[in-house]
This record gives structure tokens, sequence and C-alpha cells, in this order.
């Protein structure tokens, strides 16, 4: 099954034509192939698309335009951070003493690397008010692996094995639960109070023995501040639990919140929300992973250690015989690392603090222009982002958030983060952060207030569309639990990779 529309075009295959080429790469040797044993040699040639160079470059950079992008548009995805990546950091992380190299490198020769993830760590420490920071993780959630992990060792080496549960609000990130699950913990949902907080006196009530540790996401992903942190941090040490930050917000905090001046044991950032890495197109991230000093000790192996002289080194295996192991090959995604660097120090503190307040006043903004036309569940002001709900235009005109969604890809905006979280009927959860302008804030406010009076005039239009994209309407649930990701039309094609 083919999907075309007129904007697609053939895959590179259906493109290809027997015996053209660029022509400009020199060819092996006439005797290459006679060197090679005949036992690793081919039985028919591989199925590669042959194509020239011009008609290789429009193909893909007509393919590419037919993405949205962060660079081509507002992307006002809620619980992601989608900010403008500054370009000075793709300048940083392609100068050649990073992008060049090797991960074997030996420290002697990795000295500029080496002080730029120790001077990292050293930076998200101040920021986040604690006392180490690891900059393996690949992600977030990798983070939070990671995190929980060190927790479970931590109990473990007090002699406290019977700590089998972790606590999770049900606004929570799919992560956290799942997070716990791959630990061997059990997760306890607890339920959101009518203000948008974690229901207290019901946290009380699941907290006990058993409780290994909380995870906690501050703000929240409906965009709320937990105005009850210190009553909730007494009561879980008290408990003689841990408490985990789910740190993915921390562009609405920066420069105003420390988690761990605040209680947090541990917490995760994600460099690719707060510290401007590209990301989208899935991967590569960091989830580095900060602890108060009783984890220390557990952290993944190797860190970054700075020697007397000043020089830098990595660990050496069993050095730290407490640590977790390794969680990442190497030191992490280091490119990452070196781009969310470059945005701190070219920020600095009074700048990062700028960053927070401004996402902040931009996601108030919209919030406001938007509340006559939709519900907007929790009055108080918000933080970074906020949650809108359509459901009472649901019930008036049938239209659902879904179509609204489709909709605005016709008015040129990528949609917000829909049905999530899952608390909230018929939610839109949206993020504009501090790099758009008033203009583009008043651009999408406009499409979404026409978009409801579509739905009262109009519904068929909504239900509809998108009109104006490359594919119309797709069938998600096939297209996620059937990906269709391998083109099989050209002879052979089948040949070199058996399934
Ligand atoms: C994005 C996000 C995560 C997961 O982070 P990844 O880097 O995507 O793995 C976890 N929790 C929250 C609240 C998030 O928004």
């Amino acid at each position: 099954m083919t999907v075309v529309g007129d904007r697609l075009q053939p895959t590179i295959f259906e493109r290809s034509r027997p015996g053209r080429g660029g022509g400009k790469i020199p060819h092996p040797p006439n005797d290459a192939l006679g060197r090679i044993p005949a036992g690793a040699l081919r039985a028919t040639p591989a199925a590669l698309p042959e194509l020239a160079e011009p008609d290789v470059v429009r193909h893909y950079v007509n393919l590419s335009q037919l993405n949205y992008a962060v660079d081509t548009g507002f992307y006002p995805l809620g619980s992601c951070t989608m900010k403008f990546n500054p370009k000075l950091n793709e300048w940083a992380a392609r100068l050649p003493g990073f992008a060049g190299l090797h991960p074997m490198a030996p420290d002697a020769v990795a000295q500029g690397t080496l002080q730029l993830l120790f001077e990292l760590e050293e930076l998200l420490a101040e920021i986040s008010g604690m006392d180490a920071v690891t900059l393996q993780p690949a992600a977030g959630a990798h983070g939070e692996l990671t995190g929980i992990l060190m927790v479970r060792a931590y109990h473990r080496s007090r002699g406290d094995t019977d700590r089998t549960e972790v606590l999770v609000p049900d606004s929570s990130h799919g992560t956290n639960p799942a997070t716990a699950t791959m630990a061997g913990f059990r997760t306890i949902t607890i339920p959101s109070a009518p203000d948008g907080g974690v229901d207290v006196e019901a946290f009380r009530a699941a907290l006990g023995p058993r409780t290994a540790a909380i995870m906690i996401t501050n703000p929240s992903t409906l965009g709320l501040f937990e105005r009850r942190i210190g009553e909730l941090l007494e009561a879980t040490h008290a408990a003689g639990a841990l408490a985990y930050m789910d740190g993915a917000n921390l562009n609405a905090i920066l420069g105003r919140f420390k988690p761990g001046e605040a209680g947090f044991d541990v917490m995760h950032f994600n460099t690719h929300k707060t510290f401007s890495t590209p990301h989208g197109g899935g991967g590569p991230g960091a989830g580095p992973v900060g602890v108060r000093a009783r984890l220390v000790p557990f952290l993944p192996a190797p860190r970054v250690l700075r020697a007397e002289d000043g020089s830098f080194r990595l660990e050496r295996p069993g050095e730290r015989p407490r640590s977790i192991g390794r969680m990442r090959s190497f030191t992490g995604s280091s490119g990452v690392l070196v781009r969310a660097y470059a945005y701190i120090r070219a920020h600095g503190a009074a700048g990062l603090r700028e960053v927070s307040d401004d996402a902040v006043l931009a996601a108030n903004y919209l919030k406001h222009r938007l509340a006559g036309t939709y519900q907007v569940p929790f009055e108080r002001a918000c933080k970074h982002e906020f949650v809108a709900s359509a459901a009472d235009i649901r019930h008036r005109t049938g239209v659902r958030t879904l179509d609204i969604a489709k909709r605005l890809i016709d008015k040129g905006y990528h949609p917000p983060t829909i049905y999530f979280p899952l608390t909230v009927e018929e939610a839109m959860l949206i993020e504009p952060t501090e790099t758009e302008s008033l203009e583009t804030l008043d651009g999408f406010a406009d499409a979404l207030i026409e978009i409801a009076r579509e739905a009262e005039t109009d519904a068929a239009l909504v239900t509809s569309a998108p009109h104006d994209a490359p594919v119309r309407r797709l069938d998600e649930a096939t297209a996620a639990r059937q990906p269709n990701l391998r083109w099989r039309g050209m002879t052979g094609a089948l040949l070199p990779c058996p399934d």
C-alpha cells in the first residue's frame, strides 16, 4: 500500500534507473573483488537505487520540506519544550576537537572534552541544587531509570529490602510508571486534588514502610507548580523513602527553584528540552541525573574526575565499588552535551532566569487569550505550559480535540500535545516556550479561536481536516502497530535481508 498525496513523491527505489550514478567516486581496482574470500561474496548484487547525484540531493531536500520543524514554524507541543535551537550550539558541537574525538581516545588527548563534561556536571549541579551529576543517560526516560536504580541500590545497601513500591501522581508522564516497573517496583498511582496538585491525603495514605520512592514532576504536566511540595517531601523522608523529581519541566523554574535545596534526592534533566538540543526526530538526546550526597556513591561509572594538577581523567573500572555501573557506552551523547554546555554558558545565570520568566509569561499570555473560547480547567497562573479543553465544543458540535489539531495543520501550525494529561477531557497541552514572538503567539491564538468558530458554523470542515497537507487523515493505530518502513518492490530487494 502506498499513500500518495499531491506533494508526495516516489521512493528513491522507484526513481532508480539501471546504470545511472554520480560517477565521481573512484572505482576500486579491477582485482579488488578477487581479494575477497569467495565465501564472503554475495550471490546477487545489493538492491541499491541508481540515480545521478542531483536527483539524490533533490529527492532528500524535497522530502525534508514535507517535514514540519521548529526552524520552519511554531511548535507548541506541551511537555516537550520545543524551543528554538541557537545555531551557535551547532557550531560548537561541530568543532573538530569535539566532533572528531574517538570515543576510545586516551584521557591525555581528550582533555578538552573531559573538561567540558566536568564543567557541565558542575553547572547542572549549581542549577539544580544537587551535589553531583552524571551525564551518561541517553534521554529523560533513561535518566529516570538511572535514578530509580540508584534509589534501589541505596535501600539495598542499608538492608532495607521491603521497599517495593513507587508512588506516582496520576498526571505524570507515562515514562514514570514505566521506569518504576523496569526497576522492579510496583507503581501506586496518587490522584490529583481539584486544584491540580497532588492529593495530600491520598498521598499520606499510600506512603509507608513499603515505599521506596515518590516521583513528582514539578511543575506538573498540568503546568502547575506543586504548592505543597515541602509537605510532600517531609512526609516522604519521614517514611524513609526517597524523592525523585522528574525535571522535564525545568524550563519553567531556572534560577527560581532548586530541587536539591527543596529536598529532592535525585532528578533528571532533559538537555533536549531545557537546554536547546534539537529534538522531535527521535534523538539523540541526553538525560543527565543529579543526586544529593547520599546517592553519590551509586552514580554510574565512569565519572569524570579532576586531579590535583588540574588534569581530567575517567574513573577506572572498579574504582567506585558501589556504583550501579554503566548506563550507556562511553560518556553519553557527548555532541548533545556540548550543545547544552554552549547554551548554558551563552546565557549565564541571569539569562537562564530570564528564559524561565519569558516562558512563563508566554504561556500565561496564550492561556489568557484562549480562555474565553476553550475551557482552561485550572484558573490559577500556569508555569511554562497550560491545559485547555475542547470538551464543551465537543458536546455542542461533535468536533473533537483531534479534529482541532488536524485543522491547525491547514492553518500552518503544528498541533499542541493532545489527550495528555489523561486527567483532563479533550485536553490540549500547550507550551509556547520563551523563544516565540508576540506576533507568533497571537497568530496561533487567532487560529485556534477561528477553528472554534468553524466548529460551530461548519463542523464538517474541521472533522475532515487536514485539507492542505501532503497526506489527509492517517490511520494512526495501524501506523503505530504495523509500521510499513521497508520498500519491497524492487527485484532482489528482499534477498539481502530476510525477515
Ligand atoms: C519528556 C518527558 C519525559 C521523558 O523524557 P525523554 O527525554 O523524552 O525520554 C519524562 N517526563 C516528562 C514530564 C516529560 O515531559
